[in-house]
């Protein structure tokens, strides 16, 4: 395993290539909305330039609206310094991410009783936590680890799937082929805190190897091999914490940390299955080996831990798959992906709406709706998208899947998936944080997305946000001191 050194000096702000928007109603409801530009659309082009023009203006506007929004630190008197030798302005931050840990496997319990998840569970009766965590539309895993570090919408930071279609030069964006960064805008988390004076580090992250001009990388990462055990991880953690492998010797103020096997074990054998109960008992062992390597050290007095999660998982059967290619003729579109969330681009002077009759036979054949983008709903944020994404869409009823049949023919009986409709119960994913930066009075926050967590983690590192999604509300009540 190599580490990498990031040399590079903190590139452009995002401002030069990341035009904002503000309109009234997200500033009403604290939330942050810009347009990624690009040439998907007739006519856009008019309105690009029209968007360029207010550029810095709406950015300047965009700015002193957030910084009213999440006041400086000097304001900030409510959060709790449970001890007393905690210097705040040197707080640390481990944010792990167990993907695809479901909000209800923290109740999951042994033959015994015992829970399976006890270091989850202590971690949010001794800390804040949210009653579940919404992931972002669609409920893949980098969209969500891209809105989770920078508190945008896919919209809006440009990760609108796993799979992707870039029209203007028909290139493919795939999780094993993600580092062009022409995929990737926003300010993540690590950039923000660099920008600050902060040391960084990742411990893997969807996105951490990208080296971009418009962000910088942490200051070290770890090139992602999906078979390093959690030991070795979590090693790495309490190293970048304590300085060793950091430039200088310093040490790490905001690692990344990310657990991979209960997603995998999701998908393989489905979210019912005994291997997706090792797999969480697994990962809370590697969280309780974390916490306990913490406290054994000098900066466990200001480490505090952020634990979260991308989406859920669905049983998935293959009795109630539809395939693909039976009901419709697939030659001219160019699909990234079918299922849960499809998206469908015309070739061969087929238009949007024909293809969008054509695929009617889908809708047809029950559990599948097909809408033209402009047609999903708002709160999915997915329509606002100028860049990648496509003029028609589909979306499976959980259960339901949609493939082709060379792919439904590798599936066992049953299986896993997710990338339904974010507000579907088995999508909703965690947010538990603990340590000396957090309220421990065991508090539930309703209404907690994945956008609030850039926000959140900010204010506990009291560094500026950059503009984002999060609700200033909701980050508030993770940190206000409980009434009675
Ligand atoms: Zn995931």
């Amino acid at each position: 395993m190599d580490i990498e050194q990031d040399e590079e000096d903190f590139p452009i702000p995002v401002e030069d290539d990341f035009p904002v928007r503000v309109e009234d109603d997200d500033v009403i409801e604290g939330e942050r909305s810009g347009l990624i530009t690009g040439r998907t659309r007739p006519g856009l082009w008019k309105r690009v330039i029209l968007y360029l023009i207010s550029v810095s203006a709406a950015f300047v506007v965009g700015t002193v609206i957030l910084r009213a929004i999440y006041p400086s630190i000097d304001a900030d008197a409510t959060v709790p310094a449970t001890d007393e030798s905690l210097d705040i302005s040197k707080a640390s931050v481990v944010l792990v991410s167990i993907d695809g840990f479901r909000w209800d496997y923290l109740d999951l319990k042994d033959d015994e009783g015992k829970p399976l998840a006890p270091t989850l569970r202590k971690l949010r009766e001794s800390g804040v936590s949210a009653t579940h965590m919404q992931p972002v539309m669609p409920s893949k895993t980098f969209p969500n680890h891209w809105s989770i570090v920078t508190g945008l919408y896919p919209a809006w930071h440009g990760i609108i799937d796993n799979n992707m279609y870039d029209v203007r030069d028909e290139t493919f964006f795939t999780v094993f082929d993600h580092k062009n960064p022409k995929w990737w805008f926003g300010d993540p988390l690590w950039s923000t805190a660099k920008r600050a004076g902060l040391t960084t580090a990742a411990a893997f992250w969807p996105g951490s190897e990208v080296v971009s001009d418009r962000f910088s990388t942490p200051d070290v990462y770890l090139d992602y091999d999906p078979e390093m055990k959690y030991e070795k991880r979590v090693n790495q953690v309490i190293n970048f914490l304590g300085g060793k492998g950091m430039p200088g010797d310093r040490e790490a103020r905001l690692v990344t940390l990310y657990l991979n096997y209960v997603d995998r074990n999701g998908h393989e054998h489905g979210p019912n299955s005994e291997q997706v109960r090792k797999a969480v008992q697994d990962a809370d062992a590697a969280l309780g080996e974390l916490i306990e390597k913490i406290h054994a050290q000098p900066f466990s007095n200001r480490t505090s831990v952020v634990v979260v999660s991308d989406h859920g998982m669905q049983e998935m059967k293959k009795a109630d798959a539809l395939v693909f290619d039976d009901l419709v003729s697939t030659d001219d579109f160019i699909s990234p992906a079918t299922s849960p969330l499809g998206q469908f681009f015309p070739t061969n002077g087929t238009s949007s709406s024909q293809l969008f009759q054509s695929l009617q036979a889908v809708q047809a054949a029950g559990g599948v709706q097909v809408m033209m983008v402009e047609d999903t709903p708002t709160n999915w944020h997915y329509k606002d998208a100028l860049l990648f994404r496509p003029p028609v869409v589909s979306l499976c009823k959980p259960g339901v899947s949609l493939f082709y049949k060379s792919i439904l023919d590798q599936k066992s009986d049953v299986w896993g998936d997710h990338g339904f409709a974010n507000d579907e119960q088995n999508m909703q994913a965690i947010f538990i944080a603990n340590g000396p930066g957090f309220p421990s009075d065991g508090r539930r926050i309703d209404n907690f997305k994945s956008v609030d967590v850039y926000a959140t983690i900010c204010k506990l590192l009291e560094i500026e946000p950059s503009p984002n999604n999060g609700t200033a509300k909701t980050v508030d009540n993770v940190f206000v001191n409980k009434k009675i």
